[in-house]
């Protein structure tokens, strides 16, 4: 068990033209299970390589435990990593797989190797798969070897590449459960990437969003929902994503007039909300970003109300999405009963709790922004 520390982590390739990781700093607490998430390219799978070893940073440290590693060797850290691929040897049964890296960087004894490994196996539910090949097992059972492997090492940090990204559906959702479960039962630190934001959000204490090799944000799945610190994190987390809006901003009183891009809505935002950065904007053109779910649809005109036409509605089960013409589109997440005919006109709402609104030059949240004066973004 142990605290993982990375202080201004950074890989370039090709001699610089590329960075790939870009002065990621990060600490994940002694049995923390944080996730990474970004889309395809952004750094995760070079940060996770060299936190395991396999990768050499270009500048940065790696500290596990407290003890500095990022000059030692992968076969010495205390790390275990699961890939999206297995990465298997085929001609070794599920034993010898799970067996061979204890075999190799560890002087244990035959007897103690075969407990943990049939240990492994049943904490995977896979014993009876111990004399199998991998080319006989299912791509869960697959998975599950993977994992078992990790087990056995009993190492101090698991580190997850994407490991069900090959698995259908159904089966991901049970293997989700199941890694927390047993990442929560063994009480080791792991950190887990995936593109996939649903999965960081569910899976994890807190979720690392990247973006370009860069550390954007890191929080509880509930804070980076709810208070996202810019437009790429709103529009990353969230399904389906966050509605966006370019409004012209002026400042009738003291509070703010959001007006849309063609004029055809405008929506006040009272004194009371305004504070921090945002009661120093400059009149000018910001992005207004509201979650589909934070929209409802009104029996008529209202304080603060939009008014749309529906062009396509796609019910989902319990809720109906509701596609607007409002700016470019703008979907409303409703209830199943909510349910008016593709060409009519509704009139739709949000609470100004719910209203976002985005710096169009940096991108940054207003209302999120920790400064509580001007800035260069500001008058
Ligand atoms: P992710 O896992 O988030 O999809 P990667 O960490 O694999 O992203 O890649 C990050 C960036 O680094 C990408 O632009 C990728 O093209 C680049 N990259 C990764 N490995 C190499 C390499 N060996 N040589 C050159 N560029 C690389
Ligand atoms: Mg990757």
């Amino acid at each position: 068990m142990a605290e993982l520390r990375v202080d201004n982590l950074r890989k370039e390739y090709d001699r610089g033209s590329v960075v790939a990781v870009d002065d990621l700093s990060l600490t994940v607490a002694d049995g923390e299970f944080v996730t990474v998430v970004g889309p395809s390219g952004c750094g995760k799978t070079t940060t996770l390589r060299m936190l395991a070893g396999l990768e050499e940073p270009t500048d940065g440290s790696i500290a596990i435990g407290g003890e500095d590693v990022t000059n030692v060797h992968a076969k010495n850290r205390d790390v275990a990593m699961v890939f999206q691929n297995y990465a298997l040897y085929p001609h070794k049964t599920v034993f010898e797989n799970m067996e061979f890296g204890l075999r190799m960087s560890t002087n244990m004894g035959k007897g103690e190797r075969e407990r943990r490994v049939v240990e492994a196996a049943e904490m995977m539910d896979i014993e009876e798969l111990l004399e199998d090949k991998p080319d006989q097992l299912s791509g869960g059972q697959k998975q599950r070897v993977a994992l078992g492997r990790a087990i056995v090492r009993e190492p101090d940090v698991f580190l997850f590449d994407e490991p069900l990204s090959n698995l259908d559906a159904k089966l991901r959702t049970t293997m989700r459960a199941e890694i927390q479960r047993l990442q929560d039962e063994l009480g080791i630190t792991a950190v887990y990437v995936t593109h996939d934001q649903e999965e960081a959000m569910t899976m994890g204490d807190r979720m690392v969003i990247l973006e370009g090799g860069v550390l954007q944000q890191v929080g509880s799945p509930t804070e980076v929902y709810a208070n996202p610190v810019n437009r790429f994190v709103a529009g990353f987390v969230g399904s389906p994503s966050m509605n966006f809006v370019e409004v012209d901003v002026s400042t009738p009183g003291e509070g703010l007039r959001l007006t849309g891009p063609r004029g055809e809505f405008t929506f006040d935002l009272s004194p009371s909300y305004v504070t921090g950065s945002a009661r120093h904007l400059r009149a000018d053109r910001y992005t207004l970003g509201v979650r589909p779910e934070n929209v409802s649809v009104l029996d008529g005109p209202g304080p603060n109300a939009i008014t749309g036409t529906v062009e396509v509605i796609e019910p989902v089960g319990s809720d109906n999405y509701l596609h607007l013409d409002v700016a470019d589109d703008f979907i409303a997440r409703v209830d199943s009963d909510v349910s008016p005919e593709p060409g009519e006109t509704v009139a739709i709402a949000f609470e100004e709790s719910s209203v976002h609104l985005f710096d169009p030059e940096t991108g940054v949240d207003v209302f999120n922004a920790e400064i509580d004066a001007p800035s260069a973004s500001a008058v």
